[in-house]
């Protein structure tokens, strides 16, 4: 439709969130429907991060305030980017905005211009590609295969990079995969980077919290410290904190890139919610134990899926280092039928198959950039999971 503007025909809608939507309408319907679609802990926020935003209230701590945060939560954030990753800020690097999508949003809005190329891995998270569209980018994926454990290869990288790369999107551990870098990996891509000092790095930390097995995290700027004028450390209490209706996401990074992020953020939407802010300063600034118990139930979570899904024929699934999600290939189904007589000729066709006639909802791996597979987010009960997972390997057993 001409009253539509040509950017919005570039992007598609989120296919996470179609999942979530044709997955509640059919149990609205009444049909038996377990979804494994949802990229949110079901864990409640933790109280004292809940007391800070209801005493924020209290103390009338609700009027406006600078478009990218307030100074107490910017002073947070950089003393958690000191203890946690060794990396040094002041606040004027600091921005805060509503999630971690706006951070990364408000960044490719800032920096790129009509033809601007982004590298990103592929499986990606979702909204990647489209940000970049939006923005008016140029999307260039490159391939992290399930020999790879889903890691980039240095050499992948530096065949996707060109003159006109502007950004390399790393995140890990990573959604879809769970695939997590070790320090030893990124630092083979940080030296391709190098190598092109054209190229800045926009790495997403979102799940840096969310490891398991002893796996140690790691960001760009702290592996490549000669990395750290071109970097975007992007990070947010979403996941980790369990804050994902709070909306606060921040990034620390250069300066005048700051600055560019601010002057988007105060003609869109002024300033992250401010009650969510105050809650996100006892986030970073409070205890942190509860982390470690979530971690070790969600460990559980994984080890059970990965299990449970390794013993069907045709499935491969390697175990993730983090975040909670599994992205097991099903190229040993492609060409079945199922037992309702649905040709399994995509991931996608084995997606609608298994939530229309095992009541199972997942995200298909088209949405993510590499086929033939499925992501199932294990962030639900251990009794939901096995009853999900009993019901995939029944219609996988189904096929023929
Ligand atoms: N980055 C990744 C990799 C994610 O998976 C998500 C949420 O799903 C986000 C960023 C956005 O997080 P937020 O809810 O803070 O906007």
């Amino acid at each position: 439709m001409d009253f539509l503007s040509a950017t919005l025909s570039r992007v598609k809608p989120s296919p996470t969130i179609a999942v979530s939507t044709k997955a509640q309408e059919l149990k609205a319907a009444g049909h038996d429907v377990i979804g494994l679609g949802a990229g949110e802990p079901d864990f409640d926020t933790p109280k004292n991060i809940a007391e800070a935003g209801i005493a924020a209230i209290r103390a009338g701590k609700t009027r406006y305030t600078a478009p990218d945060g307030i100074i107490e939560l910017k002073q947070a954030i950089c003393a958690k980017l000191k203890r946690d990753n060794g990396l040094d800020y002041v606040p004027a690097q600091v921005s805060v905005g509503t999630g971690g999508k706006q951070i990364l949003y408000n960044a490719l809005m800032a920096t790129l211009n009509p033809g601007d190329e982004v590298v990103i891995p592929a499986p990606y998270w979702v909204s990647y590609p489209d940000m970049v569209l939006l923005a008016g980018g140029e999307p260039v994926v490159a391939a992290a295969t399930l020999e790879d454990d889903f890691k980039l290869s240095p050499a992948a990288l530096e065949a996707a990079i060109t003159p006109k790369t502007k950004w390399f999107i790393f995140n890990s551990p990573s959604n879809p995969t769970g695939a997590g870098y070790s320090r030893a990996e990124l630092k083979a891509l940080t030296d391709v980077l190098l190598r092109h000092p054209h190229v800045w790095v926009m790495t997403d930390d979102m799940y840096e919290h969310l490891a398991y097995d002893g796996f140690e995290f790691c960001t760009p700027a702290q592996v490549e410290p000669a990395l750290y004028d071109r970097t975007l450390t992007c990070n947010g209490v979403s996941k980790a904190y369990a804050m994902t209706g709070w909306r606060i996401g921040y990034a620390a990074g250069p300066e005048h890139l700051i600055a560019a992020m601010r002057k988007i953020q105060s003609q869109s939407t002024s300033n992250p919610c401010t009650i969510s802010q105050w809650a996100a300063v006892e986030a970073l600034n409070g205890p942190h134990d509860f982390i470690d118990s979530n971690n070790a139930i969600f460990k559980r979570r994984r080890d059970l899926v990965v299990s449970m899904l390794r013993e069907i024929d045709g499935v491969a699934c390697p175990v993730p280092e983090g975040a909670f999600y599994v992205y097991p290939s099903i190229a040993g189904l492609i060409g079945k039928t199922s037992a309702a007589g649905t040709l399994i000729d995509t991931d996608e066709a084995f997606a609608t198959a298994l939530l229309e006639e095992a009541g199972v909802a997942v995200v298909f791996g088209a949405a993510f950039g590499l086929s033939p597979n499925f992501r199932i987010s294990y962030a639900t009960s251990d009794d939901t999971l096995k009853e999900a997972c009993t019901r995939i390997q029944t219609f996988c057993k189904g096929l023929s």
